[in-house]
Protein backbone atom coordinates (compact mmCIF):
# COMPACT_ATOMS: atom_id res chain seq x y z
CA UNK A 1 0.00 0.00 0.00
CA UNK A 2 1.80 3.73 -0.69
CA UNK A 3 2.18 5.99 2.04
CA UNK A 4 3.12 8.75 0.17
CA UNK A 5 1.07 12.12 1.04
CA UNK A 6 -1.30 12.90 -2.03
CA UNK A 7 0.24 16.02 -3.15
CA UNK A 8 3.39 13.67 -3.84
CA UNK A 9 1.06 11.87 -6.01
CA UNK A 10 -0.35 13.38 -9.40
CA UNK A 11 -4.40 13.13 -9.22
CA UNK A 12 -4.53 10.25 -12.01
CA UNK A 13 -1.66 8.37 -9.99
CA UNK A 14 -3.84 8.65 -6.85
CA UNK A 15 -7.35 8.04 -8.46
CA UNK A 16 -5.30 4.71 -9.75
CA UNK A 17 -3.70 3.76 -6.66
CA UNK A 18 -7.51 4.88 -4.49
CA UNK A 19 -8.82 2.14 -7.56
CA UNK A 20 -6.40 -0.35 -7.03
CA UNK A 21 -7.00 -0.12 -2.85
CA UNK A 22 -10.69 -0.07 -3.49
CA UNK A 23 -10.48 -3.53 -5.44
CA UNK A 24 -8.87 -5.48 -2.71
CA UNK A 25 -10.97 -3.77 -0.46
CA UNK A 26 -14.25 -4.90 -2.34
CA UNK A 27 -13.45 -7.83 -4.33
CA UNK A 28 -16.62 -8.58 -5.88
CA UNK A 29 -18.16 -5.33 -7.27
CA UNK A 30 -22.03 -6.73 -8.09
CA UNK A 31 -24.80 -4.67 -8.65
CA UNK A 32 -26.76 -4.85 -5.76
CA UNK A 33 -30.27 -4.37 -7.33
CA UNK A 34 -31.64 -7.99 -8.39
CA UNK A 35 -33.19 -8.32 -11.74
CA UNK A 36 -33.28 -10.86 -14.42
CA UNK A 37 -33.44 -8.92 -17.30
CA UNK A 38 -32.32 -5.06 -18.80
CA UNK A 39 -35.87 -4.59 -18.69
CA UNK A 40 -35.89 -5.19 -14.66
CA UNK A 41 -32.79 -3.61 -13.93
CA UNK A 42 -34.18 -0.48 -15.48
CA UNK A 43 -37.27 -0.59 -13.37
CA UNK A 44 -35.35 -1.37 -10.36
CA UNK A 45 -32.92 1.46 -11.05
CA UNK A 46 -35.57 3.71 -11.63
CA UNK A 47 -37.34 2.94 -8.19
CA UNK A 48 -34.09 3.44 -6.19
CA UNK A 49 -34.02 6.84 -6.95
CA UNK A 50 -34.50 8.45 -3.15
CA UNK A 51 -34.87 4.80 -1.60
CA UNK A 52 -32.02 2.38 -0.71
CA UNK A 53 -31.47 -0.97 -3.09
CA UNK A 54 -32.54 -3.07 -0.17
CA UNK A 55 -36.29 -1.52 0.01
CA UNK A 56 -36.24 -1.52 -3.82
CA UNK A 57 -35.26 -5.29 -3.55
CA UNK A 58 -38.20 -6.39 -1.42
CA UNK A 59 -40.39 -4.65 -3.62
CA UNK A 60 -38.93 -5.96 -6.78
CA UNK A 61 -39.75 -9.75 -6.58
CA UNK A 62 -43.75 -9.08 -6.38
CA UNK A 63 -43.45 -6.21 -8.98
CA UNK A 64 -41.92 -8.57 -11.60
CA UNK A 65 -43.99 -11.29 -10.91
CA UNK A 66 -46.86 -9.77 -11.38
CA UNK A 67 -45.44 -7.67 -14.56
CA UNK A 68 -42.39 -9.24 -15.75
CA UNK A 69 -41.24 -7.40 -18.84
CA UNK A 70 -41.78 -4.11 -20.63
CA UNK A 71 -45.58 -5.62 -22.43
CA UNK A 72 -46.68 -6.53 -19.12
CA UNK A 73 -45.49 -3.39 -17.51
CA UNK A 74 -46.84 -1.14 -20.00
CA UNK A 75 -50.66 -2.68 -20.12
CA UNK A 76 -50.85 -2.50 -16.84
CA UNK A 77 -53.04 -1.19 -14.29
CA UNK A 78 -51.83 1.99 -12.89
CA UNK A 79 -53.47 1.76 -9.76
CA UNK A 80 -51.80 -1.61 -9.22
CA UNK A 81 -48.76 -0.56 -10.41
CA UNK A 82 -48.61 2.33 -8.22
CA UNK A 83 -49.47 0.61 -5.13
CA UNK A 84 -46.37 -2.26 -5.96
CA UNK A 85 -44.16 -0.05 -5.56
CA UNK A 86 -45.62 2.36 -3.30
CA UNK A 87 -43.15 1.50 -0.26
CA UNK A 88 -40.13 3.24 -2.40
CA UNK A 89 -41.58 6.72 -2.16
CA UNK A 90 -42.67 9.00 -5.07
CA UNK A 91 -44.24 6.25 -6.26
CA UNK A 92 -46.98 7.56 -8.63
CA UNK A 93 -43.90 9.36 -10.16
CA UNK A 94 -42.19 6.22 -10.47
CA UNK A 95 -44.81 4.45 -11.97
CA UNK A 96 -46.17 6.98 -14.19
CA UNK A 97 -42.54 6.85 -15.60
CA UNK A 98 -42.04 3.73 -15.36
CA UNK A 99 -44.97 2.71 -17.84
CA UNK A 100 -44.05 5.30 -20.10
CA UNK A 101 -40.27 4.32 -20.43
CA UNK A 102 -41.99 0.61 -20.77
CA UNK A 103 -44.32 1.57 -23.81
CA UNK A 104 -41.59 3.85 -25.84
CA UNK A 105 -40.10 0.51 -25.44
CA UNK A 106 -42.35 -1.79 -26.91
CA UNK A 107 -43.81 0.74 -29.52
CA UNK A 108 -40.10 2.06 -30.53
CA UNK A 109 -37.47 -0.86 -30.01
CA UNK A 110 -39.63 -3.98 -30.42
CA UNK A 111 -40.19 -4.39 -26.15
CA UNK A 112 -36.13 -4.80 -26.01
CA UNK A 113 -34.01 -1.69 -24.04
CA UNK A 114 -32.04 0.26 -26.23
CA UNK A 115 -28.17 -0.21 -25.95
CA UNK A 116 -27.15 3.25 -26.39
CA UNK A 117 -27.03 6.35 -24.07
CA UNK A 118 -28.75 8.40 -26.32
CA UNK A 119 -31.83 6.19 -27.07
CA UNK A 120 -31.98 5.50 -22.77
CA UNK A 121 -31.86 8.86 -21.72
CA UNK A 122 -34.81 9.66 -24.35
CA UNK A 123 -37.39 6.98 -21.73
CA UNK A 124 -38.85 9.08 -19.42
CA UNK A 125 -37.87 8.53 -15.98
CA UNK A 126 -33.97 7.64 -17.29
CA UNK A 127 -31.68 9.85 -16.71
CA UNK A 128 -27.88 9.43 -17.39
CA UNK A 129 -27.07 8.26 -14.05
CA UNK A 130 -29.72 5.37 -14.18
CA UNK A 131 -28.88 5.04 -18.26
CA UNK A 132 -25.33 4.24 -17.01
CA UNK A 133 -26.14 1.38 -14.42
CA UNK A 134 -28.16 -0.32 -17.52
CA UNK A 135 -25.57 -0.14 -20.07
CA UNK A 136 -23.09 -1.05 -17.56
CA UNK A 137 -24.46 -4.43 -15.65
CA UNK A 138 -26.95 -5.23 -18.61
CA UNK A 139 -24.71 -4.73 -21.78
CA UNK A 140 -20.73 -4.30 -20.62
CA UNK A 141 -21.01 -1.29 -22.04
CA UNK A 142 -19.21 1.60 -20.26
CA UNK A 143 -20.28 5.10 -21.85
CA UNK A 144 -20.27 6.87 -18.31
CA UNK A 145 -19.22 7.04 -14.46
CA UNK A 146 -22.84 6.53 -12.15
CA UNK A 147 -22.68 9.77 -9.87
CA UNK A 148 -24.88 9.30 -7.14
CA UNK A 149 -24.78 10.90 -3.54
CA UNK A 150 -21.56 8.44 -2.24
CA UNK A 151 -19.55 8.73 -5.90
CA UNK A 152 -20.08 12.16 -5.23
CA UNK A 153 -19.06 12.73 -1.49
CA UNK A 154 -16.35 10.63 -2.15
CA UNK A 155 -15.07 11.59 -4.41
CA UNK A 156 -14.93 15.12 -3.20
CA UNK A 157 -13.49 14.23 -0.57
CA UNK A 158 -10.63 12.07 -1.91
CA UNK A 159 -10.00 15.42 -3.38
CA UNK A 160 -10.41 14.25 -6.95
CA UNK A 161 -13.20 16.94 -8.51
CA UNK A 162 -13.75 20.66 -6.85
CA UNK A 163 -17.51 20.10 -8.77
CA UNK A 164 -20.75 19.27 -7.22
CA UNK A 165 -22.81 18.65 -10.16
CA UNK A 166 -22.75 14.82 -11.39
CA UNK A 167 -22.18 15.78 -15.10
CA UNK A 168 -18.89 17.53 -13.95
CA UNK A 169 -17.88 15.17 -11.17
CA UNK A 170 -18.28 12.37 -14.00
CA UNK A 171 -16.58 14.50 -16.44
CA UNK A 172 -13.50 14.61 -14.23
CA UNK A 173 -13.73 10.75 -13.43
CA UNK A 174 -13.88 9.93 -16.46
CA UNK A 175 -10.51 11.62 -17.70
CA UNK A 176 -8.99 9.93 -14.45
CA UNK A 177 -9.71 6.33 -14.62
CA UNK A 178 -9.47 3.65 -17.27
CA UNK A 179 -12.63 2.86 -18.88
CA UNK A 180 -13.48 -0.40 -18.01
CA UNK A 181 -13.57 0.46 -14.36
CA UNK A 182 -15.80 3.52 -14.46
CA UNK A 183 -18.83 1.56 -13.28
CA UNK A 184 -17.22 -0.61 -9.98
CA UNK A 185 -15.63 2.50 -9.43
CA UNK A 186 -19.18 3.30 -8.61
CA UNK A 187 -20.08 0.48 -6.98
CA UNK A 188 -16.70 -0.01 -4.88
CA UNK A 189 -17.25 3.69 -3.25
CA UNK A 190 -21.06 3.25 -2.86
CA UNK A 191 -19.75 -0.13 -0.65
CA UNK A 192 -16.96 2.70 1.15
CA UNK A 193 -19.28 4.79 1.79
CA UNK A 194 -22.04 2.64 3.50
CA UNK A 195 -19.02 0.44 5.08
CA UNK A 196 -16.54 3.61 6.58
CA UNK A 197 -16.64 7.23 4.87
CA UNK A 198 -20.88 8.19 6.18
CA UNK A 199 -21.64 11.38 5.26
CA UNK A 200 -21.73 12.59 8.87
CA UNK A 201 -19.28 10.68 10.96
CA UNK A 202 -16.44 9.38 8.89
CA UNK A 203 -14.43 7.17 10.44
CA UNK A 204 -10.92 7.98 8.99
CA UNK A 205 -9.36 6.38 11.85
CA UNK A 206 -9.79 3.41 10.71
CA UNK A 207 -9.45 3.88 6.68
CA UNK A 208 -6.51 2.33 5.15
CA UNK A 209 -7.15 5.32 2.06
CA UNK A 210 -6.43 8.23 4.49
CA UNK A 211 -2.47 8.17 3.41
CA UNK A 212 -4.54 9.05 -0.41
CA UNK A 213 -7.33 11.32 0.88
CA UNK A 214 -7.44 14.85 0.77
CA UNK A 215 -9.90 15.64 3.37
CA UNK A 216 -9.36 12.57 5.57
CA UNK A 217 -6.33 14.48 7.50
CA UNK A 218 -8.55 17.14 8.33
CA UNK A 219 -11.61 15.40 9.16
CA UNK A 220 -9.81 13.00 11.23
CA UNK A 221 -7.85 16.39 13.22
CA UNK A 222 -11.78 18.01 13.65
CA UNK A 223 -12.88 14.74 14.76
CA UNK A 224 -10.45 14.61 17.38
CA UNK A 225 -10.19 18.03 18.51
CA UNK A 226 -14.08 17.70 19.30
CA UNK A 227 -13.55 14.67 20.98
CA UNK A 228 -11.01 16.01 23.47
CA UNK A 229 -13.35 19.20 23.92
CA UNK A 230 -16.40 16.90 24.86
CA UNK A 231 -14.18 15.41 27.27
CA UNK A 232 -12.53 18.36 29.28
CA UNK A 233 -14.73 19.12 32.83
CA UNK A 234 -16.70 22.42 32.84
CA UNK A 235 -14.80 24.51 34.94
CA UNK A 236 -16.82 26.03 38.15
CA UNK A 237 -18.40 28.82 38.55
CA UNK A 238 -16.37 31.73 40.00
CA UNK A 239 -17.25 32.53 43.91
CA UNK A 240 -18.49 36.20 42.29
CA UNK A 241 -20.99 33.93 40.20
CA UNK A 242 -22.07 32.11 43.05
CA UNK A 243 -22.64 34.48 45.26
S1 LIG B 1 -9.95 9.02 4.91
FE1 LIG B 1 -11.92 9.68 5.76
S2 LIG B 1 -12.79 11.05 4.21
FE2 LIG B 1 -11.14 9.90 3.20
S3 LIG B 1 -12.18 8.12 2.30
FE3 LIG B 1 -11.46 7.48 4.31
S4 LIG B 1 -13.20 7.82 5.69
FE4 LIG B 1 -13.58 9.00 3.81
Amino acid sequence: MSTAPPKRLTKKQRSLEILAQLKQLYPEAPCSLDYETPVQLMVATILSAQCTDERVNLVTPALFERFPNAQALAAADITELEQLVRSTGFYRNKAKNIQAACHKIVTEYGGEVPRTMAELTGLPGVARKTANVVLAHAFGIHEGVTVDTHVKRLTNRFGLTKHSEPIKIEQDLMKLLPQADWENWSIRLIYHGRAVCSARSPQCDRCTLIPLCAAGPKLLKAAVEKKTTSRKPKSKPSAKAQS
